[in-house]
């Protein structure tokens, strides 16, 4: 049978027991059948051929059809993709990164010979995504990757923490600053000269050892596997971004797939823009060869994206014009039926856990296709939390003969390890599996035995207010096209059912598709990532959609309050140090500040920041009456008269300090989250060995076990509070005559939130580290501070 090349998708009907691809599978022969049943099998010989021509492809196949998986497995053998040595011109720069001029003012440059491609790197929205895929490609490609767990890092025991790991070196400061940099340099290294290199004239010395070695590899923050001999790497959009930083021209890769750009989050536009600039730019910097890029997306409203590959009108020089190359996948997706609330439901949760039940207690257990289990989508990870709590409660109650349930949460912020956990098939045959996720699960990572939806039609979204210069997280309603998304997870496998908790009119009602990340977010960080990469003119940088001219311009007067642009709106030396840091900007600024002498409080910043920064609050809150008393006396203990970012650095000094035997007693009474408080711990240790490595601290701090509690001194406190305003001096508010409070920068009216301890307490001034936008304008993270600490700050 003909391999599928024509030009009209409709075209390919071969089905897979038919169809002969040019290239037969490699890897693990016992996963073949499977993956000769996916619907881009059928593909794979056009897509190699419109890649072998054209250097972008825009795909688009549904959720499940095989395109994070198989397509760069159909890629990593092409010729094109093989790792070449060849010359190039490299601008000469100053330590601080600026071009050098020679006389008659072109930019100096020198020649020398470098390795271009080899690997193609597929990018993921989420971490786990990258992970999870990774895992699987290298199961299939035959050449699993070890999980034996090195603590995930590197490979070999190199990496950040690794013996072989070289110290600072002296010179560019801001390139010391980068956990993940090691790495990279430690795979150039290895990658290199026993790779199959294709000379610039062409002779191929082949390496024999190819098939010892580790195919594929991913790479996220703070864990890398990436063995030597990867081809095929997993990255997040963010760790991508971050390796633009030392390589602007991704000379390690022949080919980057951007898988799930349809989520259009601002690293992905970002990463566009970027990406838009090699393929259309001259290719000096990549010694002439291409780069291919693979654009794909689970939704086919992909005009935006496909136009803005296609015309070059951002950019003057290299291709003009010229449409990318589409493909739409045809789907293979069994029937689902939706089933619509007949009124809208008062309350969610209650909905939730009644169809839930309803499912367990009316439906099979399994049928031909396999097991039928649940997936259900919720807002967050409290509403997570509490769901798992009331169905695991309820479930005590159920008659014996009812099968078992296990109940899985799966959002961004909880541990790899137990997101891992939601994929694993259950292997006791009368229990039932109940996936809680957010719209983790909408596209970007596939949930195995899933036949049954529950969607309660909400997602947590970002939302910025220009005018306010305030960002806040809200539940929202979904956009339909979310809504079918998550539709059509439950008919992977076999029929399923979607119960919807809103009803058939308000589905009616929902917007056709979300707004881009770019438009309703703070763009402080996309500024500050463009100025690192050399953008000057930001407003001339490739972007599909453009944020406001307000949201930019705030950004850029945030950046300049921070240090990390000056008056010129060049990136500074803080800036560059900043942009190294896993944290946002602002937090990035407060650990400078704290690593400086003159506050001299770095541990307790990073005790701080770990505990804001490990997902929702630790503190829970408090339903019962019964309860809310016996944890307020505990948590009145906690409470510094300092406020809200005070008592989370007492709080995670007397986590610490406690024997780890009573630390979940600690916990429980206090109702903090234990998990998020071990993610706290987590990121505490990263960023204090992050501190030692950059040598912003002298000496590893001692271990906990060694250091006696000791609440930190007013003085302290004061020396903290002033750190944290060199990154939040904008988020700071005065009380005014009639006793509200005003923000300093904006002049707005804001509320202190009820969940801050400062909640009723009137102080002449107050620095908050979030917001919200409910029905007040409300402060979060609330600290009591001197109102002239603020011009300080702004001052300095
Ligand atoms: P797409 O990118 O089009 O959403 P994928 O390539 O991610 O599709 O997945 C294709 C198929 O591979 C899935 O339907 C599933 O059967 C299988 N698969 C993907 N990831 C895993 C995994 N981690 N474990 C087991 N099977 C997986």
């Amino acid at each position: 049978t003909p391999a599928p090349t024509s030009k009209n998708d409709s075209s390919i009907t071969t089905n897979s027991k038919e169809f002969k691809p040019s290239r037969p599978l490699t890897g693990d022969p016992s996963l073949f059948p499977t993956r000769r049943t996916l619907p881009l099998y059928l593909y794979q010989d056009r897509i190699r051929s419109i890649l072998s021509k054209k250097d972008v492809l825009v795909l688009v196949g549904e959720t499940g059809s095989g395109k994070s998986t198989q397509v760069p497995q159909f890629l990593y053998q092409e010729r094109w993709c093989q790792r070449r040595r060849v010359k190039v011109k490299t601008k000469v720069v100053d330590k601080d990164g600026n071009e050098i001029m020679e006389e008659g003012g072109k930019p100096k440059t020198r020649e020398e010979t470098v390795n271009v491609g080899g690997v193609i790197a597929i990018t993921q929205p989420r971490r786990v995504a990258a992970t999870t895929l990774a895992g699987r490609v290298a199961k299939e490609c035959g050449t699993p990757l070890d999980t034996s767990g090195n603590g995930g890092r590197g490979y070999k025991g190199r990496g950040p923490k690794g013996k072989d790991v070289k110290g600072p070196k002296g010179g560019k400061d801001g390139e010391e600053w980068d956990e993940e940099k090691d790495v990279v340099e430690e795979m150039g290294k290895n990658g290199g000269d026993d790779e199959e290199v294709i000379e610039a004239n062409g002779n191929e010395k082949k390496d024999k050892k190819e098939q010892e070695k580790g195919l594929v590899g991913y790479s996220v923050r703070f864990d890398h596997r990436v063995p030597p001999g990867t081809k095929i790497k997993y990255v997040t959009e963010g760790m991508l971004l971050q390796e633009l930083l030392r390589d602007p021209h991704l000379r390690q890769y022949s080919a980057i797939i951007v898988d799930e750009i349809h989520e259009r989050s601002v690293d992905v536009d970002l990463l566009s823009g970027f990406l838009k600039q090699i393929v259309t730019g001259d290719k000096a910097g990549r010694g002439g060869i291409p780069l291919k890029v693979v654009v794909m997306s689970a939704t086919a409203q992909v005009e935006r994206i496909k136009k803005f590959f296609s015309s070059d009108d951002s950019l003057k020089n290299g291709t003009s014009g010229e449409e990318v190359e589409y493909l739409q996948i045809e789907g293979r997706q069994f029937p689902v039926e939706v089933i619509h609330e007949p009124k809208p439901v008062p309350d969610i949760q209650e909905a939730l856990i009644k169809t839930v039940f309803k499912i367990h207690t009316q439906e099979p257990l399994s049928d031909k296709h396999g097991k039928k289990d649940i997936l259900c989508f919720l807002t967050g990870q409290e509403e997570i939390e509490a769901a798992q709590r009331l169905i695991e409660e309820f479930a005590e109650t159920l008659d014996p003969k009812v099968p078992k349930v296990k109940v899985f949460p799966l959002f961004g912020q909880l541990s790899m390890e137990a997101q891992h956990e939601a994929f694993q098939p259950i292997k006791h045959p009368f229990t039932r599996k109940i996936v809680l996720a957010t719209n983790i699960a909408e596209t970007s990572v596939t949930v195995p035995g899933v036949r049954y939806v529950v969607d309660c039609g909400k997602a947590k979204v970002k939302q910025y207010r220009p005018r306010l210069g305030m960002e806040s997280l809200l539940a929202k309603p979904i956009s339909k096209s979310s809504a079918i998304q998550r539709t059509g997870r439950a008919g992977r496998e076999g029929p399923g059912k979607c119960f919807r908790l809103y009803t058939a009119e308000t589905f009616s009602t929902l917007q056709k598709t979300d707004l881009p990340e770019i438009l309703r977010t703070d763009v402080l960080g996309a500024i500050l990532t463009m100025k690192a990469r050399g953008i000057d003119d930001v407003l001339a940088f490739p972007l599909m959609d453009r944020p406001e001219i307000e949201a930019v311009e705030n950004a850029l007067v945030h950046l300049h309050v921070l240090g990390a642009l000056d008056d010129e709106g060049r990136i500074t030396e803080m800036g560059r140090k900043m942009v190294m840091f896993p944290v946002t900007a602002p937090y990035a600024r407060v650990l400078l500040a704290a690593a400086d002498q003159k506050y001299d409080c770095l541990l307790e910043a990073i005790d701080i920041i770990s505990c804001i920064t490990a997902g929702d609050d630790i503190f829970m809150q408090v339903r019962s009456e019964e309860d809310k008393e016996s944890v307020d006396v505990y948590r009145k203990e906690l409470q510094r008269r300092e406020g809200d970012l005070i008592t989370y650095l007492n709080t995670m000094q007397r986590f610490v300090s406690t024997p780890s035997s009573d630390r979940a007693t600690f916990c429980k009474q206090r109702r903090i989250n234990v998990r998020n408080m071990r993610q706290a711990l987590n990121i505490r240790k990263q960023l204090r060995s992050l501190s030692v490595k950059t040598k912003m601290l002298e000496d590893a701090p001692p271990p906990d076990s060694e250091v006696t509690y000791q609440p930190v001194s007013p003085e302290t406190a004061e020396r903290i509070l002033k750190a944290f305003l060199r990154g939040f001096a904008m988020k700071t508010a005065v009380l005014a005559p009639d006793s509200s409070y005003v923000t300093a920068h904006g002049k707005h009216v804001v509320a202190i939130h009820p969940s801050s301890s400062m909640h009723g307490v009137k102080r002449e001034a107050i620095m908050f580290l979030e917001h919200v936008y409910t029905q007040k304008n409300y402060a979060k993270k609330v600290s009591a501070i001197q109102a002239g600490w603020i011009a300080e700050a702004l001052a300095c």
